[in-house]
């Protein structure tokens, strides 16, 4: 064989790609590294199989690695690898033509997207080629394993031809050494080397150097067997992977193989930082394919409610998918996006019934982002609500019930579940909207959390039964046993009652009424606004927005059986001016425990009235 340099012409297409990939103003440059060393770690991973049946093979000694160098003076970078290099026909074969698999479904994507997308090249990689996006030349110097093949150096500039030539003395394996583009220099500084390795290629499984110093140490834990990952390892793991400092509250190490194979592994942090005040968490788990990252922060893999997750998911599919028109990638990231969102519900579900406490612990953090999830997730909304978890009038403070559960203790009559909105226990037990429906039995969930009107008017229903606010003015409610001997106002009385309080009351209320669900309060005001509920309204006041200064609309309700209101009746007659005063001041108070008063400097004025006369 000739010795001299042989001259070939790049394929068309390979023409075509290096005139993008050189021509395209793309920002993340740096992926070229990541390229070449996924490349040198699949010849290694080769050279590893070729191992297992072939007795003869060049420098068989030599260790499993990868190594880089930089060298500012010169303005060079080069990558070596030990792995099963290429012969002479394999160099054209492999870097001069469009044989292989990516690149060329990479102009596949291009020419449906019909321009050059420099998106495109940072979501794929277009390969070895990607060199010649910081090359001013690039030299392959390539050993095979085989021992009988020679070495040899292909060197292009990335224009239109390459060459071929013998070069003795090579070790097995290949060497490629950059060039660098005048404006590409920072490329030979190692502190700038060392930060994209750190970035695409800490859980390579070959070693990896730079300059003769390990840079990969951290292993691709979420590839081993579970059974052999310690605690230690995990928590190590999380911290370098999540940039964090705190220790995984929950974990879920995971793998599929069917429909798409994934290896996962995902931790829910301590703390909830936007419940701290941070601003919202972006979405941080990475999407690697083999052990080399293809993303740090996807956007669709996960739904929004799981942003607050950490970790890696690996798979193989991507490859051979991602590469295709974007159309597919989306329908490849949907299902991942499937797959996993299931298996972490699962989880959580198996979590709350297992280890209760420490499932607790994690709603008191997260709970809110699986409200979102209810509220706002149409796909996984039975889900999601089934691990909502609240405090109830039948749960101590601080214990929590399940709707499920909930809805085991229904007696049979009881359709709806009900649940009041305040801003604590205390002021929902205390308030006048519960004491009804204790009286019936019936149980009622407690919210103390601004979105849970949001979460459950979106919820509406579970297993069949409504949602029901028990503070609304329609609620209908079984009739209680009346007390024998009970001091009540009779009906007429009753009716005479309110019709007065309405036309003394005038604009203030929509409607006054003799109430069934009251046993201890003498009155209550129910939101008569279809719109909007007193919690929505104080929301809009705080978010500073329109309609939240639109006119209260509320409606009264009265207790006959009240001695307030008996001896308000009595006073109709005896001191209407008063009596007037008094049914203004019954109507702030149910104001007040509603959370529905807005301006109490009228009502302080006519109580120094009231007391006055008293
Ligand atoms: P891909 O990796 O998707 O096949 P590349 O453009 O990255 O595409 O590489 C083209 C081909 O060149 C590879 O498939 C491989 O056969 C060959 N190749 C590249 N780098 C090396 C290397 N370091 N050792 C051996 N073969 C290599
Ligand atoms: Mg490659």
């Amino acid at each position: 064989m000739s010795h001299a340099p042989q001259t070939f012409e790049f394929q068309a297409e390979i023409k075509q790609l290096l005139d993008i990939v050189i021509h395209s103003l793309y920002t993340e440059k740096e992926i070229f590294v990541r390229e070449l060393v996924s490349n040198a770690s699949d010849a290694l991973e080769k050279l590893r199989h070729v191992k297992l049946t072939e007795k003869d093979i060049a420098d068989e000694a030599s260790e499993l690695e990868i190594s880089l160098t930089t060298d500012e003076t010169a303005k060079t970078l080069t990558i070596q690898d030990s792995g099963i290099g290429m012969t002479r026909a394999e160099l054209i074969e492999n870097l001069g033509t469009i044989a292989h698999s990516g690149s060329k479904a990479f102009l596949k994507s291009l020419s449906e997207a019909g321009q050059k997308n420099a998106n495109l090249i940072g979501q794929f990689g277009v390969g070895f080629y990607s060199a010649f996006m910081v090359a001013k030349s690039v030299k392959v110097y390539a050993r095979s394993w085989r021992t009988a093949e020679p070495g040899h150096v292909w060197t292009s500039d990335g224009s239109g031809s390459y060459t071929v030539e013998e070069a003795p003395d090579q070790r097995r394996g290949v060497r490629i050494v950059i060039e660098l583009k005048d404006d590409c220099g920072d490329y030979s500084k190692e502190w700038k080397a060392k930060e994209i390795l750190e970035r695409y290629s800490a859980f390579v499984s070959f070693p990896i150097t730079l300059n003769g110093t390990r840079v990969n140490t951290v292993q691709a834990v979420w590839l081993r067997n579970k059974a052999e990952v310690t605690e230690e390892e995990y928590t190590e793991f999380y911290k370098f992977q999540a940039h964090a400092f705190d220790e995984p509250r929950l974990r879920l190490h995971f793998s599929a193989d069917a429909p798409l194979t994934i290896n996962a592994l995902l931790f829910v942090p301590k703390e909830n930082t936007e419940k701290l005040g941070f601003s919202r968490t972006e979405p941080s788990v990475a999407l690697y394919c083999r052990k080399v990252l293809i993303d740090a922060q996807p956007k669709d893999l996960l739904p929004e409610w799981l942003r607050f997750l950490k970790g890696v998911v690996d798979s193989e599919d991507l490859p051979l998918n991602i590469s295709r028109e974007t159309m597919q990638d989306r329908a490849l990231i949907e299902k991942l996006n499937k797959v996993i969102t299931k298996r972490f519900l699962k989880f959580l579900e198996e979590e709350a019934k297992n280890r209760a406490e420490a499932y607790q612990e994690f709603y008191a953090q997260f709970g809110i982002f699986l409200k979102e999830g209810a509220a706002l997730d149409f796909t996984h909304k039975d889900q999601l609500v089934k691990l909502l978890r609240f405090e109830s009038s039948l749960t101590e403070k601080g214990k929590t019930t399940s709707l499920a559960d909930y809805v085991s203790r229904m007696s049979a009559e009881q359709k709806d579940v009900y649940y009041l909105i305040g801003p604590n226990r205390e002021a929902i037990e205390n308030g006048p909207y519960l004491e009804g429906l204790k009286a019936r039995n019936l149980e009622v969930l407690f919210c103390y959390e601004p979105v849970d009107e949001y979460v459950m008017n979106n919820v509406r229903e579970f297993d069949g039964k409504k949602l029901q606010a028990a503070d609304r003015g329609d609620l209908k409610l079984s009739d209680l046993p009346k007390p024998p001997g009970e001091d009540t106002l009779t009906e007429e009385q009753t009716k005479a009652l309110t019709e007065w309080l309405k036309t003394t009351l005038a604009d203030r209320v929509e409607e006054v009424k003799a109430s069934d669900r009251l046993v201890g309060s003498p009155a209550l005001a129910t939101n008569a606004d279809a719109f909007m509920s007193p919690q929505m309204r104080r929301m809009m006041r705080a978010m500073n927005r329109e309609g939240a200064d639109a006119p209260l609309k509320v409606n009264l309700e009265i207790n006959p059986r009240h001695a307030v209101v008996r001896r308000l009746h009595a006073l109709r007659d005896s001191a209407p001016d008063r009596a007037a005063l008094v049914g203004e001041q019954l109507l702030d108070n149910a104001l007040i425990a509603a959370g529905m008063l807005e301006d109490p400097t009228r009502m302080v004025a006519r109580l120094y009235k009231l007391l006055e006369t008293a």
